[in-house]
């Protein structure tokens, strides 16, 4: 990969990626809201909360890129195609996207993308969703007595199975965080358990962490799939799973 730094544009435009957490307003980063403030064009998914939105000033040109089920593929090189005429057309666009644009943000394929077509690129981090759910709803990610490390997977529905490291994922003394993982659910249960993890091993999902109408709905490993259905949990929505939840004010 090219270093950002070597790009020379002969356009004057440029596209900063620029996370916008969780969903909070309060969670966005002074640069961020800078940025977003000096846009000529946002480009935005359907993670980014209203009140982040509010930010935008009324002549900004608001783009909504929210993406169809079923359609990723097509729909993010549509997106890229669109951030590289924006700024070829010499506008200063912000693509902003929930959390943080480089964790399961697909932030790595806009920026190849980018800079492939020698666009000047940016990037901000933003609060990621994990982040946010562990501050919200009270529960630390690491601990010295319950986790000494945490992850972060996606539990994306690869086909009809979920193509993640198990015994790993099955290690106890760590807290493991689920982007993604409400479609399987099942699978993420019953081949945890299969690994070796106890089924009474803590476990909750955290739906919209940080927004007004967040919610942590507690369960066991072996109970998620029951409380996903039971409580109709939907997206956007995080799998947590350690002992450190038993810490957790929710
Ligand atoms: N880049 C984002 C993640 C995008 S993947 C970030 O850093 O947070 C989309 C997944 O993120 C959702 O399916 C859900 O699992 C999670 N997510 C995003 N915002 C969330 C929120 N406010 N509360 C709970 N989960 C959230």
């Amino acid at each position: 990969m090219k270093r950002m730094n070597e790009v020379s544009p002969d356009f004057s435009g440029r596209v900063d990626l620029v996370g916008a957490g969780p969903g909070d307003p309060d969670l966005v980063t002074l640069k961020a809201a800078r940025l977003i403030q000096n846009a000529e064009v946002v480009v935005y998914d359907n993670l980014v909360g209203d009140g982040i939105l509010d930010l935008i000033p009324p002549k900004v040109e608001r783009i909504y890129v929210g993406k169809m089920a079923g359609n990723h593929t097509l729909q993010q090189k549509e997106i890229c195609k669109l951030l590289v005429e924006k700024a070829k057309e010499g506008k200063r666009v912000v693509r902003l996207k929930g959390g943080d644009p480089f964790v399961f943000g697909r932030g790595g394929e806009e920026i190849d993308v980018l800079m492939e077509a020698r666009i000047p690129v940016g990037i901000v981090p933003g609060v990621t969703a994990a982040l946010g759910a562990a501050s919200s709803f009270g529960f630390p990610l690491t601990h010295r007595d319950y986790a000494q490390s945490c992850v972060f997977v996606t539990g994306h529905l690869k086909g009809d199975s979920v193509d993640l490291n198990w015994p790993m994922l099955a290690q106890s003394r760590q807290t493991v965080v689920i982007y993604m993982g409400l479609i399987g659910i099942e699978i993420i249960s019953e081949r945890l358990q299969a690994a070796g993890l106890p089924g009474d091993t803590p476990a909750a999902l955290a739906y919209r962490a940080t927004c007004s109408d967040e919610k942590l709905f507690l369960a066991t490993v072996a109970t998620l799939p029951k409380i996903a259905r039971e409580e109709t949990v939907k997206s956007p929505a995080l799998i947590v799973i350690g002992q450190v939840l038993k810490l957790s004010a929710g």
